[in-house]
C-alpha cells in the first residue's frame, strides 16, 4: 500500500508500506476518501519545529515536559503524515456490529476505546486502553503511538464499533473532512459555554489555531449566540469569518496596541495563541465568563492574568479537544445545515496532488479521490 510521508519543511513523499488488515476482532481496515490539513500539520509543513523545539527546551524556554509528552524528537521526519479523514471501511474484525464494509465514517484522530473510565466521562482524548504514548493520535509517527497516518489506503482503527461514525446522508465526505479534529475542537470552545450562558455574545481571536478559530464561530453562529466578533489581522480569515455569518473585526498586528476591552463577552474563544493574546481574551470577559483557548501555548511560564480572572470571576479553560465526545452534535449541526465547515476550505485538491496541494497558503486544504466500495445500504 502507499502512504504519504512527512519528510521536513515543505516536504511531503509517497512511499510504499506493508499491507495491513485486522488484527484483533474489533479493528476495522479503513481508506480515506477526503483527508484535510490540520492547523497543527499546517505549522510544521511551514516551519521546521523539531530542532527549534529540542534547542528551546535545552535552554528552558519551552515547557520541562513538552519532550516527555511528544517524545525526544517531536514533529521530526519522516513519518507517516494526516491525521483528519472521512473514509470508506474495507475489512471489519469479527466483533464489530455498528459499520460494515462500503460504509461511508469519519476517523476521529484521537485513539480511545469508550469504556474506560476517561471515555465514559467524556475525556476520550485521555482514554487508557491501548494508550502507548502520553499524547496518542494518528500522524505524528511514534511519538503518538505510531497509529499510522490519514494519507493512505489502509488505515486500522481499533474498537472501531466506538471510533467511528457513519457521515450522514446527504452531506457530501469532503464536507466533514476536517470533523475529526479541527472542527469538533472549535464546537467545543463554544458548546459548553453557551450551554452556561445561552444566546450570549461570543469573541473569537482568531490565529494560529487558523481554521479551529472559523469553526468556532461558525459553531457559536450554529449554535445561536447572540452575536460573534471574530478578531484577525489575516484579510481571508476576516472573508471567511464574514461568510459564516459572524463579524469580521480587523486588529492591529500587535496585543498590546489593541484597545482595551472590558467586560462584554460570557464567552471569549483564544484561538491566537500569541503573546498577549491570552491578558486581551480574560480583560475581554464579561463577569462569570469563559475562555477557552484552544491555541496551544509550548513555552514555559505562560503567563494568566490571574488578578483579572478573580476580579471578573472569570475561567480560562484549555485542553486536548475530545474529538470523539463532541462529534455527534457536530454531525447533527452539519446534517441540518447549521453549521457549514466546507465555507472553511480554500483548496480543494485531488489525492495524488496532496504532496503539493499540502503546501498551500490557504487556511484549509482538502484533498479527495475516489470510493472503491459500494454504498452498504
Ligand atoms: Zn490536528
Ligand atoms: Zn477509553
Amino acid at each position: 500500500m502507499r502512504t504519504l510521508l512527512y519528510v521536513r519543511k515543505g516536504t511531503l513523499d509517497w512511499a510504499e508500506a506493508p499491507d495491513i488488515g485486522v488484527t484483533v476482532g474489533t479493528d476495522a481496515i479503513v481508506r480515506p476518501i477526503a483527508v484535510a490539513r490540520c492547523d497543527l500539520d499546517d505549522a510544521f509543513l511551514r516551519h521546521d519545529l523539531g530542532r527549534p523545539l529540542r534547542l528551546a527546551h535545552a535552554a528552558g524556554i519551552v515547557d520541562r515536559r513538552l519532550l516527555g509528552d511528544l517524545g525526544r524528537r517531536p514533529f521530526t521526519g519522516p513519518f507517516p503524515f494526516g491525521h483528519e479523514c472521512v473514509a470508506e471501511v474495507l475489512e471489519v474484525g469479527g466483533e464489530v456490529r455498528s459499520v460494515r464494509r462500503g460504509d461511508v465514517v469519519v476517523v476521529p484522530f484521537q485513539v480511545s476505546c469508550g469504556g474506560c473510565r476517561a471515555c465514559s466521562r467524556g475525556l476520550t482524548a485521555s482514554c487508557t486502553t491501548d494508550r502507548r504514548t502520553p499524547v496518542s493520535m494518528y500522524g505524528l509517527g511514534a511519538a503518538t503511538g505510531g497509529w499510522g497516518g490519514t494519507m493512505t489506503d489502509r488505515l486500522r482503527v481499533p474498537h472501531a464499533d466506538h471510533m467511528l461514525l457513519p457521515i450522514p446522508p446527504d452531506v457530501e465526505p469532503v464536507t466533514l473532512a476536517s470533523a475529526a479534529d479541527n472542527i469538533p475542537d472549535g464546537w467545543r470552545a463554544v458548546a459548553g459555554p453557551l450551554r452556561r450562558w445561552p444566546s450570549a455574545p461570543v469573541l473569537v481571536l482568531g490565529g494560529r489555531a487558523k481554521s479551529v478559530g472559523l469553526y468556532a464561530a461558525a459553531s457559536a453562529v450554529a449554535l445561536g449566540a447572540g452575536s460573534v466578533d471574530y478578531l484577525d489581522t489575516d484579510p481571508e480569515r476576516l472573508e471567511i469569518a464574514r461568510r459564516l455569518g459572524a463579524r469580521p473585526v480587523e486588529r492591529a498586528a500587535s496585543w498590546r496596541r489593541m484597545p482595551a476591552r472590558r467586560g462584554d463577552y460570557p464567552v471569549v474563544v483564544d484561538a491566537n495563541g500569541e503573546r498577549g493574546a491570552l491578558a486581551y481574551a480574560t480583560r475581554s470577559l464579561a463577569p462569570g465568563g469563559i475562555c477557552t483557548s484552544v491555541a496551544i501555548y509550548f513555552t514555559a511560564g505562560t503567563r494568566v492574568p490571574m488578578w483579572e480572572l478573580y476580579v471578573r470571576q472569570g475561567t480560562v479553560a484549555t485542553g486536548l479537544a475530545n474529538a470523539r465526545a463532541e462529534l455527534p452534535a457536530v454531525l447533527a449541526a452539519v446534517a441540518t445545515g447549521s453549521l457549514r465547515p466546507e465555507l472553511v476550505t480554500g483548496v480543494l485538491a485531488d489525492w495524488e496532488d496532496a504532496p503539493r496541494a499540502m503546501l498551500a497558503p490557504a487556511t484549509k486544504v482538502v484533498v479527495t479521490r475516489a470510493r472503491l466500495t459500494e454504498p452498504s445500504r
